[in-house]
């Protein structure tokens, strides 16, 4: 089976949906293969079933600040369309997608033809045109954009493109353990915590983001130093580690979660790079690289990565 695109974009996370979305108003035809079972990427949203009650979690980034004036008028343009809040607990500049995190990136990626659960696995070039190879399928393209962490676009550049893959061999990302937990009764403590010393990074109250409500729900963060240390137990034990590392930092007395769960993000968040160059795109071969890793480490860094992406494209 295969199909034949304009432009392929690998990564439906905000740095490939910004990409996507600013090459299509410009007329261009887009086409988004995402591994995931749907939107988020690191922006992402878990919905559980437990007792009887839907517990949601925003386990990966937990705000984003707008500083650009162009992703600031994104993010209002959001705001006036309910998909996103400022959220002063974490900071005056902090805001949040609702009701989920990953609502910023749904409705981008709602506007977009996005093929879920399509992992691209391998990526060859002949007869001027690239062909990735996923699922069983052979996806070809004129144009090809990979948004992807850079620990990934290594892998998938190896063969293919060998300056980007080094470029992107060069960054490191520092690892989190996400805890996810519900209680039947309020913890005594503030909406977040954060600390720079603590095993714990951060921790917030998701339920008391704006648009959420529910029962007592909270995301542990462990620092990058104690998501290492922990890196290869099993998530069972990790999560019952860190929400006693919580609660022994944060100076509270233990109580026992409804709900507890942990998620490993191998590569949350990449090393900052000095010279943000946003984006690299080979004219000659039609070959992109766009991510955080490529602008600065956060949401915003992403979509301005995308952003500087799409304009290269001719
Ligand atoms: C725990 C954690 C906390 C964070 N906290 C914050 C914060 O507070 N503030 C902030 O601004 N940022 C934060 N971040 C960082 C922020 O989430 C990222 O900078 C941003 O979401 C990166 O977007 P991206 O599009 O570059 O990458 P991603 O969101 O990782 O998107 C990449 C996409 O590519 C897909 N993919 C990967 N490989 C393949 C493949 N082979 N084939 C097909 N699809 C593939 C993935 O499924 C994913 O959807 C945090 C991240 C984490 C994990």
């Amino acid at each position: 089976m295969g199909s034949h695109h304009d432009i392929l974009v690998i990564g439906g996370g905000m740095a490939g949906l910004s990409a996507a979305q600013a090459l299509a108003a410009t007329g261009r035809s887009v086409t988004v293969l995402d591994k995931g079972r749907g939107p988020g990427g690191r922006m992402a949203t878990r919905r559980v079933e437990s007792q009887g009650e839907t517990l949601r979690f925003d386990h990966g980034a937990q705000y984003f600040t707008a500083r650009d004036p162009a992703f600031r008028a994104v993010v209002a343009a959001w705001e006036r369309d309910g998909i996103a809040a400022s959220w002063p607990a974490a900071g005056e500049e902090a805001w949040v997608g609702t009701p989920g995190m990953n609502a910023c990136v749904k409705a981008m990626a709602e506007a977009l033809d996005v093929r879920w659960g399509v992992r691209a696995e391998r990526l060859t070039r002949s007869a001027g045109l690239w062909q990735v190879i996923a699922a069983g399928q052979v996806f070809t393209a004129s144009t090809l954009i990979v948004a992807v962490p850079a620990e990934q676009a290594a892998v998938l550049l190896a063969d293919i493109a060998p300056p980007f893959a080094a470029l992107a061999a060069g960054v490191a990302s520092a690892p989190c353990w996400a805890v996810m937990a519900s209680f039947a009764e309020r913890l005594p403590l503030a909406d977040t915590f954060r600390s720079d010393t603590a095993p714990v990074s951060w921790a917030a109250r998701n339920s008391a983001k704006p648009g959420r409500g529910g029962p007592e729900t909270w995301v542990i963060h462990a620092s990058p130093a104690r998501s290492r240390k922990l890196i290869d137990l099993p998530k069972d034990e990790v999560a019952r580690t860190i929400l006693a590392d919580f609660f022994a930092a944060a100076g509270t007395a233990s109580i026992l979660p409804m709900h507890l769960d942990a998620h490993r993000w191998l590569y949350a968040q990449p090393e900052a790079r000095k010279d943000g160059e946003g984006a690299h795109f080979d004219a000659a071969l039609g070959l992109g690289v766009a991510g955080d890793w490529l602008q600065s480490p956060r949401i915003e860094g992403a979509w301005l990565s995308g952003r500087a992406l799409a304009a290269l494209v001719d």
